[in-house]
């Protein structure tokens, strides 16, 4: 059921991105996502795209955006196109929550995460630590198709989509291998649009690859529990599916994903060396063999033998 005034522009070829969050600047954890997604898009002959993250408008960090773009220009990780940001695009978002509206998916939620929780242990299915809230459904319409709404005539709640009763999404990642997720049990009806009215990743990342013709989605492994959710979207708004390819994360001494958090420091920028020495170890991560070690290469000549290693690299299944 595609929407001609929705529909994406047509695209040739392969098309990638990065989609970094501006919550500061890019850590080691990010660098690997950026260069693994470049790599990726380099050995293909594609286009590799910029999108800034930015609809999280509380966590987002002032200049962090700019400070991305300068540590990616350092790195030679160059993009092709207008870089792209998701606070600019808050009306395709609103099209698309609406269009889900008319076809009767999606309903308010005033639940709050303490009733939430409340309501997961009454059923005895408390969430242990770190493990994903199962929505138990609370504010799900009798009869789905029977209410539609004005979706701003509802202040304070959030909207949810209305899953399936058992809805299993699978796909074939290039590392992790074939992947498989009960959506309805292991996620339950997720929000696209929060109660303070932002809009969530999930709806965003969806509607901004397929806006932006993306034919492959490189990125990191703690993303990789998302793919189902991302992929219900497209399905169910005529979308194309990408390609995706899930990194190994870079862990800190504990064991964590490197995260702002968890005060990940910046990547360097200015000293050429410390900058090659980065991009190594991100290399090295990436599985990379038979790269150039000495230190008169340049950042440009490293890249170009990382992008041949990329052909060969041993973390694809
Ligand atoms: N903005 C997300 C993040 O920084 C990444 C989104 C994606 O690659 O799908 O975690
Ligand atoms: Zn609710």
């Amino acid at each position: 059921m595609p929407n001609p005034k929705n529909s994406p522009p047509p695209h040739k070829g392969y098309r990638g991105r990065f989609a970094p969050s501006p919550t500061g600047p890019l850590h080691a954890g990010s660098l690997v996502a950026a260069l693994g997604s470049w790599l990726d898009a380099r050995a293909n002959q594609g286009k590799w795209l910029l999108r800034i993250e930015d609809i999280d408008t509380p966590r987002c960090v002032a200049g962090a955006d700019q400070e991305i773009m300068h540590q990616l220009m350092a790195y030679g990780l160059r993009w092709d196109e207008d870089v792209s940001w998701q606070s600019k695009h808050l009306d395709h978002y609103q099209s698309a929550l609406e269009r889900l509206n008319e076809l009767h998916l999606i309903y308010p939620c005033t639940c709050s995460r303490q009733t939430i929780l409340e309501e997961l242990e009454a059923r005895g299915t408390t969430p242990v630590r770190n493990q994903e809230i199962v929505y138990p459904g609370t504010c799900r319409p009798q009869e789905i198709g029977t209410v539609q709404k004005d979706i701003d005539l509802i202040t304070n709640a959030a909207w949810r989509l209305e899953l399936p009763p058992k809805l299993i999404m699978d796909f074939d990642d290039l590392i992790m291998g074939h992947q498989s997720q009960n959506l309805s049990h292991e996620v339950g009806d997720f929000v696209l649009r929060r109660r303070d009215g932002l809009f969530t990743y999930q709806l965003a990342v969806v509607i901004d690859d397929a806006q932006q013709g993306i034919t492959h989605v490189v990125r990191g492994q703690d993303l990789a529990s998302n793919t189902g959710r991302q992929m219900h979207l497209q399905n169910i708004l005529g979308y194309k599916h990408p390609q995706y390819l899930h990194l190994p994360l870079v862990l800190d001494v504990h064991g964590e994903k490197l995260s702002k958090q968890t005060l990940a420091t910046a990547i360097p920028t200015e000293d050429p060396r410390a900058v090659l020495a980065q991009l190594r170890k991100a290399g090295i991560h990436l599985g990379l063999r038979n790269l150039p070690d000495g230190e008169n290469i340049s950042v440009a000549q490293w890249l170009l033998a990382a992008t041949q290693a990329w052909k060969n690299s041993s973390i694809f299944s």
